[in-house]
């Protein structure tokens, strides 16, 4: 690493500060099962001075600057975190033990996020309604204000970068509260914006806990927006949390992503997307197609390719470039990874490959699992209702388009789904009956700073990415001018 990055402090109101109510605690590389240092925490009363902090900001010198001036400080940031990708790339290796080449490749794409936003931080004007001619009516769009953002552990950096670029280009500021396993990239993040030169209190980072922390800063009355991206039970807690000031939210939620695979697929690339779909970051992903849908004709061998797949993934230390999959990242993320291994046998699936912890020279001490294929899944079983979020692929066997559409739309989530086919009819056809807010024909998990992102169902409210990002971060305000000054006395007669 070339820059030296400090963890032990708050970043609240442009200044490195000792906690008031937190403390500094071990953070756990997961790849030991030991700590690599102390981080920081915050609580409610730190909260407390990082609203503070935003809000006046917010009020002041943000609110003072020019859209463009606001873009050209993001720019800089972006260009900055654009040349510190190995340097964020190995804390958040270190911090959540995703395989440093997935880290990098991640990492390598998030300055684009914030070049992308940036661009349009002078673009965001109202419209002109038309009207007849007493009255000039139009629209202006306004940021909400202080946005707490509350991000999980499992992709911390893209989870900031999906929302600080939206925010900080709609003119909003931020209260960055990142998740308590895993807050130490959100903190080199700080130093980027501390760096780049943006007004003190525009960006704080706190690190805290879930029901502390966080939930004070949801229930804080002068923070007008939360941004989240985590558990669908932890999104109904905020809800309640923030009911009483009725903020605005946006949920990034969790998901149980169908893949499905038609007989006519071209089954080698379908495989590639697949394989990589059930173990990319160790199955910590909303995104992944953890039920792998397989049309009769082709289950067998797909099986039987998911089991020699297996055997080809490299589970090893994280920081080794050569490591394909890393550990899970935290000891309860282990157990519930195993716990579910434990539920698929009991409802009688097939355990065709992995299923336990590695405990080999080298890897004892940390958070590894195989990965793990379970097939003869039933659509109903809870290893293909529930979001087990480790490196397990459930293998479902359909027949025809109506059945892989009705296994495909049959859990509460809708986040992702993904299908592959030759036959452009069908893909047409079955893209739009699934219900997903992104869906993926003949590619996987392919995003973009300006594709929109988002669940439906219990997958989520609002989106990210694309210019629909910045809807939930702007308020319209529509004024109407009357162009004479006249308005007739009601009680004239
Ligand atoms: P989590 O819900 O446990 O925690 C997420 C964040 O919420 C953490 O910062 C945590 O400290 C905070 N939190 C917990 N309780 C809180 C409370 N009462 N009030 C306020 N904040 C609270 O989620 P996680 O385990 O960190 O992340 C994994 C989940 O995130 C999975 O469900 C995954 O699918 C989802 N996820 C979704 C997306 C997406 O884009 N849809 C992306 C990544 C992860």
């Amino acid at each position: 690493m070339t820059r030296a990055f400090r963890f032990d402090r708050l970043f609240i109101g442009g200044e490195w500060v000792t906690p008031i109510d937190g403390g500094v605690r071990s953070s756990i590389d997961p790849a030991t099962g030991e700590s690599w240092g102390d981080v920081a925490y915050g609580g409610p009363q730190d909260i407390d001075r990082a609203v503070a902090a935003a809000r006046e900001a917010f009020e002041g010198p943000w609110r003072r600057m020019s859209p463009w001036e606001r873009a050209a400080l993001l720019r800089r940031f972006a260009d900055l975190y654009a040349a510190s990708v190995e340097d964020l790339a190995q804390v958040e290796t270190r911090d959540n033990g995703r395989a440093i080449r997935e880290s990098r490749g991640d990492i390598g794409l998030h300055a684009q996020y914030y070049h992308w936003f940036a661009s349009l931080a002078d673009k965001l004007g109202g419209r002109t309604i038309p009207m007849d001619d007493s009255v000039h009516a139009f629209t202006s769009r306004l940021p909400v204000g202080v946005v707490g953002t509350i991000t999980p552990w499992n992709v911390p950096l893209m989870a900031a970068a999906w929302k600080l670029g939206p925010a900080l280009a709609a003119g909003c500021t931020v209260v960055l509260k990142p998740a308590e396993q895993t807050p130490a990239s959100s903190l080199a993040l700080a130093h980027l914006f501390e760096e780049a030169g943006f007004p003190a209190g525009v960006v704080n980072v706190v690190p805290g806990d879930g029901p502390t922390a966080g939930a004070h800063l949801v229930a804080h009355p002068q923070v007008d927006k939360i941004a989240f991206t985590g558990e669908g039970e932890t999104a109904k807690t905020i809800l309640r949390t923030g009911a009483e000031t009725l903020k605005r939210f946006s949920f990034e939620l969790g998901g149980k992503a169908p893949h499905i695979l038609f007989a006519d697929a071209d089954l080698d690339q379908a495989l590639n997307a697949a394989t990589a779909s059930a173990w990319t970051l160790c199955g910590q992903s909303c995104a992944l197609g953890s039920r792998v849908l397989v049309e009769r004709p082709i289950y067998d061998e797909v099986v039987d390719q998911f089991r020699q797949r297996a055997a080809r993934v490299r589970v090893g230390i994280p920081q080794d470039p050569a490591t394909h999959m890393g550990p899970q990242a935290h000891q309860q993320q282990l157990d519930k990874t195993l716990s579910y291994v434990g539920i698929g046998r009991d409802e009688g699936a097939e355990l065709v490959t992995g299923g336990s912890r590695i405990e080999r020279d080298g890897l004892a001490g940390g958070y590894f699992v195989e990965p793990t294929v379970f097939a003869g899944v039933a659509p109903d079983m809870r290893i293909a209702q529930e979001e087990i979020f480790g490196p397990v692929a459930a293998l479902i066997p359909f027949d025809g388009e109506d059945e892989a559409v009705a296994i495909a739309n049959g859990t509460r989530y809708g986040l992702t789904a993904g299908l592959w086919t030759r036959d452009t009819g069908r893909a047409h056809r079955v893209s739009q009956r699934i219900e997903a807010g992104m869906v993926w024909v003949n590619t996987y998990r392919y995003i973009r700073w300006s594709t929109p992102y988002g669940g439906v169902k219990q997958s989520g409210w609002g989106r990210e990415n694309g210019i629909e990002a910045l809807d939930s971060y702007l308020e319209t305000r529509t004024t109407i001018v009357s162009t004479t000054g006249a308005f007739a006395d009601p009680f004239a007669n």
